[in-house]
């Protein structure tokens, strides 16, 4: 059989970084070996993401161009999945008919029939919600791991409806997955030589409090703590309203946990927390961030804010500002307002103009960069246990990652890849650190 390629694109958060692994793993089953040249490739697919109007466009830039490439391969196939995908499903193939696959959030399990069928000239949709536990069981598995560091999806989708996110309408309901089938997963990484996992989900701290029988997420990260060959654990993403003391215990109780946290609060105004149905309060948040110190002092902080809310006056932004002071986040992710169809905060009016939002957003941003730098800037001197992953940027240099997540550069042989080695912080830049090997 000849080789043929796949050139996969993904958009969006981790999940979607997951779901490609997955894709991936099953395509290679199918003859298809992954390529990172379009040009060469024998199937192109979008792994697609719609939680702002931005990353909507891009996908409908993209299979735009992919039409000359088309064109030129009479043979190639061309996918979208991912959640652009379930929200648009049928229109997408009627939209470009050059396209063949549409693939929904719950249906990467019958992908390979549909390139089959692709294969003979096919074209196919399927966008059908599994919102059962049915969907667990058609979940295919991840394979092929041989770096250092894989993310696990421990539960999918969100019963939080926040009032402006689009997640729960095209990922579904909210289900954890079986803690055995995740423990067997973690197992079978750390037998292929992974040191770290990344527990994965829009909501992970809600794991299992639906599930009869299924321990909640404290205990489901003990018992991944008591695999062999896991020397790191980390989350992402965790709800404020669900951050038990349990949880919390466990930075103080569990030394493979690492001190980082992404805690995402959107906004510091109870106003905007309430009108974006959050569920908690700006006290209810800096209670949990200040237990969280308390629980592993100097634990890294990160997260999500949201700019320009319908209805965010200058006040309530003061007091979104103000919260990042008191957090001190060692990183911000932040975003203006994008309103999504069918969510609630469509339907608010809008006051502010495009250039207002940019103007806070710059604002928001410029004081990031000092903090951030801040923090930095206080590791200076500091020895820091570090799992080198690969080479560094500069020749000569290896890179890795401190328990706090940030990214640590330094001098050293490329077979320390895959080692935790000692380094002390010797310069602080934006992004990274400079250390130098102990
Ligand atoms: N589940 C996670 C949470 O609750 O924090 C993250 C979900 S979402 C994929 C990632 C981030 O996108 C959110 O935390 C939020 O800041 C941002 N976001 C979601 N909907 C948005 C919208 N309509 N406009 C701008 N940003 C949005
Ligand atoms: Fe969206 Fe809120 Fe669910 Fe996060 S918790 S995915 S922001 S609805």
């Amino acid at each position: 059989m000849n080789e043929k390629f796949l050139f996969i694109e993904t958009f969006g958060c981790q999940m979607n970084v997951n779901d490609s692994e997955r894709i991936v793993t099953m395509m290679a089953d199918l003859g298809y070996a992954p390529t990172v040249t379009p040009s060469d490739a024998d199937m192109i697919l979008l792994n697609t993401c719609s939680v702002r109007g931005g990353a909507e466009e891009k996908v409908y830039k993209r299979l735009s161009h992919l039409r000359s490439l088309k064109k030129t391969k009479n043979s190639l196939i061309l996918g979208v999945g991912g959640c652009v995908a379930q929200q648009e499903g049928e229109q997408l193939l009627a939209k470009f008919p050059w396209l063949d696959l549409v693939f929904g959030t719950h249906n990467l399990h019958l992908l390979p029939d549909m390139v089959r069928g692709a294969e003979y000239g096919e074209r196919r949709c399927e966008t059908t919600f599994i919102d059962n536990e049915q969907r667990l069981d058609l979940f295919p598995p991840v394979k092929g791991a041989s770096r250092l560091s894989r993310f696990v999806t421990v539960m999918q989708g969100c019963d939080n409806y926040c009032s402006y996110c689009i997640v729960p309408y095209v990922r579904g309901r909210e289900i954890s997955r079986r803690s055995a089938d995740i423990l067997d997963e973690v197992r079978r990484l750390a037998d292929d030589g992974v040191q770290e996992v990344v527990l994965l989900g829009q909501n992970v701290n809600s794991y299992g409090l639906k599930s009869a029988g299924e321990p909640d997420f404290a205990r489901l990260i003990s018992m991944i703590a008591g695999v062999e060959g896991i020397r790191r654990i980390r989350f992402t993403t965790s709800h404020p309203k669900d951050m038990s003391d349990e949880l919390i215990a466990c930075f103080a109780d569990l030394p493979k946990l690492c001190g980082q946290i992404h805690l995402p609060a959107q906004s510091g105004s109870d106003t905007v927390l309430s009108r974006m149905n959050r569920g908690y309060s700006r006290a209810a948040y800096l209670d949990r961030i200040g237990a969280l110190n308390r629980a592993r002092p100097g634990i890294a902080v990160t997260g999500d804010m949201i700019v320009g809310f319908p209805g965010e006056s200058e006040e309530d932004f003061g007091q979104t500002l103000s919260l990042m002071e008191e957090v001190r986040y060692a990183d911000l992710f932040s975003f203006v307002y994008s309103p999504r169809p069918g969510t609630k905060a469509a339907d608010l009016p809008e006051e502010l103009s495009r250039e207002r939002k940019l103007e806070r957003l710059e604002r928001l941003q410029e004081l990031q960069r000092r903090i951030t730098r801040e923090i930095n800037e206080s590791y200076l001197g500091t020895l820091q246990a570090v799992m080198v992953e690969g080479e560094g940027k500069r020749p000569g240099q290896v890179s890795g990652r401190a328990d706090s997540g940030r990214i640590v550069n330094f001098s050293g042989d490329p077979a320390l890849i895959g080692s935790f080695v000692t380094v002390r912080v010797v310069a602080a830049y934006q992004n990274s650190l400079l250390g130098e090997l102990q």
